[in-house]
Order: structure tokens, then sequence, then C-alpha cells
């Protein structure tokens, strides 16, 4: 093995939600700042460099779907897949980050695994001379501070009121948002703090028109990208699927697209994204917490890059919109923040004891009230009326905040009864934070879409059209989560809540399938819906829609289940769609052994689908006398067969929440986890083709 340093590194990123990319950015621009020459690509630009030569490679990456590649991974992925070389790469030392959900926050993960890296990358690169700095002076001097060394900044203003531990809901002055209750009885000035995050790299840099333009914000913002064309629907019909009372209210909408006629093509099971803005009031409260007028908010700017660094993908295109419309589509304003905001917001914190505050909050000592800060799920806007003092340059709001992202919605309707339309469903996200904090949080798209539609609430009630455009593109389905070509395949459908939609969609399909092809009629595979719902008379969805199915016999089976009626649970009475299929059992079996039914799940990732997962294996193991881990395994090859298809979504501690942390936004997620320094299954086994180093062993060669 050569001991002869490389002259540079590459940093690939393959990111769905814009976490790996600014991970991946930040470890490209730190390199660069440590004296090592460093690139920086996405994955699918592989062929930008030449890998057979590449000697140091670092891949940051997360996942989509069910553990699928990000959009921007799909070339790569295709790549790697024809690679047949057994000694591809073996020329280069490489490490590879994967990250998993961000329930805990990324940077208790991430940050100590850059933090080796460094070390690591110094015996293996070169760093250029004057650069040569000892790695653990600059982890020092970034990551530990002693709060009474942190001294009073630019002008003073009140110390802030926090109080210990009671709700205020506390709506600050005119701006609607809310302080964050933290307790910081444990924060004393003579502590010392640890692991202190990195500040996010300054890239941004905002530049005015010469001439005072001002945009109009009519429409869309060019600098958005999306993976197909934007399409501009109309807003036709609106139903209510459930009932006054119910725990959720659930919107079935229809959206007019006749206009682009053959260039919408979809099958039932796709999905597409809708380009929702964060909320006005919100944008314009922020705007005032920040101390930009209205004038300055609408003024042409461009958004350019630092020198030496590289604008993020979201704001590649920024040129020629405003202040505004950056805040509208641009940057997240709502999901949970990550500990590098807090920091870069103590770093313009003219108060010195909200900086002192905040720098707690993103230490390892403050922990907790970070994990109370985040239960209280704050907005940006929340942030800043919390620390008043703070008034950070819109241009590092821009490096800080995670990109806004659209929403996906599952297709309702089949392309054969009406191919002018798409058809969706979905819960609108109007929920209060836990006590003791109680405060109401809305959606974005989900009450952007509410709102538009005149906040409807009676079951059954429709609109004439509404002739409202809503901005939407197509989503590329690579997860084969439609009704299969071979109509003889039984198929298991299971989806509860609005998990449901998808399949309607099926069933739609295959009504129109079995009309146009009578003559086969022996030759269709029976298709099972297993749906829960709270109760039936408030949330059953679609209810006329799958009993019509069931009379017309093109649902072979119609299983619902009420979690929420008496006795559910208890002595064996069913409470959820897993009860079911187990109560099906021998059926099921007998489907998925004799038959090659294949299975599709829709629905939470977190609770629902693992559940789910367990009693398939629990069939598979009763009925076909296995071992659980043959089981287990079995089900994995499934799933790799795609026989057995799951979309998925994380809904973490509130279902209701597809807005705020991943959702249907963030997070087609995948079970893999990260622990033991490798990638995981859902049943803690290692995954050998993504299997993650630590950076302290890694870089090692591969044989
Ligand atoms: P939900 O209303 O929260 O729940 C539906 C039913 O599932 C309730 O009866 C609930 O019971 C039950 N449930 C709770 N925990 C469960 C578990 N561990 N196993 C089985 N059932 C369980 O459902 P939802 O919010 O509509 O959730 C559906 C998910 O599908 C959402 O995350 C959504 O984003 C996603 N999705 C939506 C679409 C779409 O097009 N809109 C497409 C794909 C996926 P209790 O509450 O009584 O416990």
């Amino acid at each position: 093995m050569t001991t002869e340093k490389s002259e540079n590194l590459v940093v690939f990123y393959a990111s769905q939600t814009g976490n790996a990319e600014w991970i991946a950015k930040n470890i490209h621009q730190e390199a660069l700042k440590r004296g090592f020459s460093s690139e920086y690509l996405v994955f699918d630009e592989h062929d930008k460099v030449e890998l057979s030569k590449e000697k140091i490679l670092i891949f940051v990456t997360s996942s989509t779907g069910d553990g699928d590649p990000p959009d921007n991974a799909t070339k790569f992925f295709r790549y790697l897949r024809k690679v047949k070389s057994k000694t591809f790469l073996s020329h280069a030392k490489f490490t590879i980050l994967g990250l998993a959900d961000d329930a805990l926050g990324l940077e208790t993960v991430v940050d100590p695994w850059i933090e080796n890296l460094w070390a690591t990358l110094a015996n293996v690169c070169v760093q250029k001379q004057g650069h040569n700095i000892d790695a653990e002076e600059i982890i020092d001097s970034v990551k530990t501070l002693s709060v009474n060394s942190i001294t009073k900044t630019v002008q003073e203003s009140p110390d802030i009121q926090t109080t210990n531990g009671k709700s205020n809901g506390q709506l600050s002055g005119n701006l609607s948002g809310v302080k964050v209750v933290l307790d910081f009885s444990e924060f004393d000035d003579t502590s010392q703090l640890t692991a202190l995050p990195r500040i996010p790299v300054s890239c941004c840099k905002i530049v005015k028109s010469r001439k005072e333009n001002f945009v109009s914000g009519s429409s869309l913002p060019s600098f958005i990208v999306t993976p197909t064309p934007i399409i501009n629907s109309r807003l036709s019909f609106v139903r209510c699927l459930t009932h006054p009372g119910s725990v959720k209210k659930t919107l079935h909408m229809e959206l007019d697209v006749k206009e682009y006629g053959k260039k919408i093509q979809f099958s039932p099971g796709d999905a597409f994204g809708i380009l929702a803005p964060n909320d006005d009031i919100l944008v314009r409260d922020v705007l005032t917490a920040l101390g930009i007028d209205e004038n300055e908010a609408k003024q042409e700017i461009s958004v350019e890059p630092v020198e030496g660094t590289e604008l993020p993908t979201h704001l590649k295109q920024a040129k020629s919109t405003s202040i505004i419309e950056l805040l509208r589509y641009a940057v997240d304003l709502t999901s949970l923040p990550r500990k590098a905001l807090l920091r870069m917001m103590a770093e313009y914190a003219s108060n010195s004891l909200e900086r002192k505050k905040l720098l707690f909050l993103c230490s390892k000592q403050g922990i907790q009230q970070f994990n109370r800060l985040r239960e209280q799920i704050p907005t940006i806007l929340d942030l800043l009326v919390t620390f008043p003092s703070c008034k950070p340059p819109i241009e590092r709001l821009l490096d800080a905040l995670p990109p806004h992202k659209p929403r996906y919605y599952s297709i309702v309707n089949s392309p054969l009864l009406n191919s002018d339309a798409l058809h969706f469903a979905f819960n609108v996200v109007d929920y209060h934070t836990p006590d003791p904090y109680n405060v109401h949080r809305l959606g974005v798209c989900t009450s952007w879409l509410n709102k538009l539609s005149g906040n409807i609430t009676e079951e059954g009630r429709s609109l004439a059209p509404l002739m409202i455009d809503i901005p939407i593109f197509m989503e590329i389905n690579t997860r084969s989560f439609t009704i299969p070509p071979d109509i003889s395949k039984p198929l298991i459908m299971i989806g509860p809540g609005t998990g449901v939609a998808p399949f309607v969609g099926f069933l739609n399909h295959r009504e129109l399938q079995m009309k146009n092809l009578s003559e086969y009629s022996e030759q269709f595979g029976e298709m099972w819906l297993f749906y829960g719902c709270r109760k039936k008379e408030k949330d059953f969805l679609y209810r006329q829609e799958l009993e019509g199915f069931l009379k017309q016999g093109i649902l072979k089976e119609l299983l619902v289940v009420e979690s929420r009626a008496p006795g559910a649970g208890l002595n064996g009475k069913p409470k959820y769609v897993q009860d079911l299929l187990r109560n099906r059992g021998s059926e099921i079996f007998k489907l998925m052994s004799q038959n090659e039914a294949m299975i599709f799940v829709c629905g939470d990732a977190k609770g629902m689908a693992k559940d789910v997962n367990e009693s398939l294996a629990d069939i598979l193991v009763e009925h076909g006398k296995i071992e659980r881990s043959d089981a287990l395994k079995l089900l994995i090859r499934w799933m790799e067969e795609r026989r057995y298809l799951r979309d998925l979504v994380v809904g973490l501690n509130d279902p209701n929440k597809d807005g705020n942390y991943a959702g249907y936004q963030l997070t087609r997620i995948t079970f893999k986890k990260w622990k033991n320094n490798q990638v995981q299954d859902d049943h803690n086994r290692p995954l050998p083709s993504f299997r993650m180093h630590s950076s302290r062993h890694l870089l090692k060669r591969r044989t």
C-alpha cells in the first residue's frame, strides 16, 4: 500500500430534501478552508470526474421512499449496478455518510463523524502550506466555549424573559410568532459549553439590481427547480371525506389538467408534487422581525455565491427575484430547527444573555432544553421573537435554513377513467403541540389548500368549479408502486387512513379493465383491501366508493377495522389492519405462497408499516412452518423482487404533521437505520450493500 498523499478529494452528495446536500457542502467548504483541494458534486454528475482515477472520495447520501436513491442519484445508481468489476474503486479510499431520519437532530451523529474525518484526511490528503493547522486546534476553537468569556455584543437590548416550564403560548407583540418555553435554571455563567455545532458556511450574497425594480410576485418564481415540468392545474372540485367531529379532517380534491392533454401520463399509484408557498402572514412577520421593510423585501435582487463558494441547488437559479419570494418559496420556515441555525443566530444576538442562551441550547450541556425546543416545533419566527435581539442578515438565514420542499400526494383516479384530471386526498394538518405548550400549528401545503378551497367542513359538500391555479409537477415514479400489468396477480392492499388513496386509484383502474376486458373476467386476480379508520361513521374515507367496488365484485374482500370502537384491541378484538391480517392468516398465506400475490402497503412508516411487516412474518411462520428469521428474509426478498411494495411516510410524534417534519414532503423514508456504524434494515441487520464506516476507520483501501 502506497503512503503517498492524494492531491485532492471529491465530495459527492445525493439528497432528496436538502439535508445531505447541506452537510456535503459544509464538508467541502471546510475542507477548502483547511487547505485541502476539494471538489463537490452531486452523484448524478459523477462523470465530471474520472472515478477510476480519483483517490479520495467522500459520499454523503440519504435515501428516499422505501430505501430508494434520492432523485439526484438515480443515474449514478443505475451506473453502479452495471459495474461488474470486482476491483471497482479499489484504487481509492472512500467513506460514506448515510443519513437516516432526523428525529434526534442530525448534528448529534453527523458532527462527531465530520470531526473524525479531518484527522483522518490529514493523513491521506495534501494540505496547502499555511493551512496545515492541527485539526484538534480548529475543532476546539469551534466547539468549546466558556460561557463567561462570551462578551456583550453590539447593542444591548433588555434581557429576555423565559418561563420556567409553564406553557405561555404567548404571542409576541404584533407578530404572529409564539415565544418558545425554555427553562434555563441549569444554565450558569461559569459553564463550559462543549460540542457546539459548526456555524454554517457563508455562501449566499444578495446583489441588488442596478435599477430600482420591484418584483410583483404574481407568478411562480423562476428559481424553483422541479424534476419534471411545472403544470398549472386548476382546482375544480373539493369534497370533505370526514364527518364533523372526526379526529382529522380529510379533503378530496380534483385538479383540472386537460389543457396539457397527452403530456400528462400517469398510472394509479403515481404521485405528484404541489408547490405551495409559505404562509403569507408568517413571511410578513419574519420580514418584520428581521427589520426588512416592504420596499426592500420586494426589490429585485439576485442571490450570488460568496467568492470561493457555491450556492446550494435551491438557490442557484435565484436571479431577478426578491427577498419576499425567497421567503415564500425558497426556504423552509417551519421545519425543526437545526443546532447550526441556533449557532448562527447566536452570532447575531446583540443581547449577551440571549447569545449565551442560544449557545447553551446548541451545546452538549443544553441538550435537554434543545429537545424541549424541538417538542414545540418552533418556526423561525418563533425563534426570532424568543430571542428578539437576534437579527441575522437575510443572507445568513438563506445559508442556514433548509430548502422549502414540494409536498407529494398519491393520485386517486385512473387515467382509463379520466386522464384530464388528477384526484387526491389529504389530511388538513391542524393540531396543538403537546401539553404544557399547547401551541396551535398548521401544515404548510394542506392549510394553504384548505384555505384556498374555502375551509369546507361538512361531509360530502362540494363546490362549483373554483378556477384556482395550483402549480404542480409529476413525480418520477421509480418505486413501481402501481397496479401491475399482469391482471391475473392477486393484490393484497393495506392502507389505513389516507394510505387508502392510491388503492382507490387501483380499484378505479381495475373497474375499467374489467369492463374493457370482460372476455377475460375469469382471469382477474383477487383484490383484497385492508383498511383502518377510527370510527366508521366519522372517518371511513371513500366509503361509498369502496363498498361499491365490493358490491361489483371488483374487490373480493373489504376488511375494515375501527381503532376507536368500544373494546378495540381488547380480548382479541382487532384494532388495527395488522390484526385483521393475522385473523385472515391462512387465506393470506395461500394468496402469498400459492398465487404469488403482490402485497402493497401505504401509509405511516413508523408504526403501521413495521407492525404490518411483523404480522406478515407471523403468518409465514404459522402457516408456512418456517423459522422467523427465514420469514423476515423472505419478506426482504419479496421487497427486492418488487412483489412486496411500500409507499411510506414518516409522521413523527403526531401523525398529523405532514408539513413540519418530513411528512410526505420530506421523506418517503426507508427503514434502514444507522446504528453500530452500519446502515441497518428494519430488523437491525446490516445491509451489506450499504455498509457505513466510521471516518476513524475509513478511508481504508477497498480490496
Ligand atoms: P391516521 O388517520 O393517523 O390513522 C388511520 C388509522 O390508523 C387510525 O385508525 C389509527 O388509529 C390507525 N393506526 C395508528 N397507529 C397504527 C399502527 N401502528 N398500525 C396500524 N394502524 C395504526 O392515518 P393518516 O394520517 O391518514 O396516515 C396515513 C399516512 O399515509 C400519512 O402519513 C400520510 O402522509 C400517508 N400517505 C398519504 C398519501 C396521500 O396521498 N395523502 C399517500 C401515501 C401515504 P388510532 O389513531 O386510533 O391509534
